[in-house]
């Protein structure tokens, strides 16, 4: 029997890692343990962390155990690629350094059997939200991040705890149409990127689209610690094919 050829690449997004939901964190840990030691590259498309309040508060015990979990498949020679999601864009140099990862810029674009393939965490894409766009815009100005990242750890902490809840509370009070990406920013990413194939996360509705010959991927997010369990990952074979996996698999 031969061995199935090593998967060119993994995909996960949105496990929303906290010290609070630890049956999550450890199906992360067998997930890299796992699959992801057998791929030629991983990739974390956002929101792997609830919440990054920035790279001097990597020696919690549980930020150096996920890095752990991180650097010892970096080491074990599997390239891994990091996009920022809307919870963890905080993440820089100091953390991509400890975990033996590369920062990446989306969309991110890599080529599989002849296709294109575009790579974003998907909040951009969720252009009806108009509240959350100006939020992301400011976020990710350089000069704010500066601005925020000279704070105090413990205040900034604090900041983000109040961003959380007023983000639970202006989901409440949104349509699910407005928390989905729209089909004017998809056309527009396929375009741009000139991609056949776009994988995501963010929305937290696992599926795959097809419009036009064209396929959107949508990663599930992760949650052991409530109901309903779920979870898992994308992959792209050696043959360039695309498959979707549940948890279950580990
Ligand atoms: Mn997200």
């Amino acid at each position: 029997m031969t061995m199935p050829a090593r998967p060119r690449a993994l995909f996960i997004s949105d496990l929303h890692l906290q010290e609070s939901h630890p049956r999550t964190a450890e199906a992360f840990y067998r997930f890299m343990a796992g699959p992801a030691l057998r791929a030629e590259r991983l990739y974390l498309l956002g929101d792997i962390f609830e919440y990054w309040a920035g790279d001097d508060d990597l020696a919690t015990p549980f930020h150096r155990q996920v890095i752990a979990a991180i650097r010892s498949v970096a080491d074990a020679g599997v390239d891994i690629y990091w996009l920022a999601g809307n919870r963890d864009f905080l993440v820089g140099s100091g953390f991509a350094q400890a975990a033996g990862l590369t920062l990446a810029q989306e969309p991110h674009l890599i080529e599989a059997g002849g296709r294109r393939i575009a790579l974003v965490h998907g909040d951009a894409q969720c252009t009806l939200d108009t509240k959350y766009m100006a939020f992301r815009a400011q976020v990710r100005d350089p000069a704010w991040q500066r601005q925020f990242l000279g704070m105090p750890l413990a205040q900034r902490k604090a900041i983000i705890a109040g961003l959380r809840e007023g983000s639970r509370e202006a989901h409440m009070g949104k349509s699910s149409e407005i928390m989905d990406v729209t089909p004017e920013a998809v056309q527009d990413l396929f375009a741009q990127a000139d991609a056949a194939v776009i994988i995501h996360g963010h929305t937290h509705r696992p599926a795959v689209h097809e419009t036009d010959g064209k396929l959107r991927y949508v990663l599930p997010d992760w949650e052991l610690d409530a109901e309903p369990a779920r979870g898992g990952w994308i992959a792209l074979g050696a043959d360039g094919a695309i498959t979707r996996h549940a948890l279950s698999e580990l």
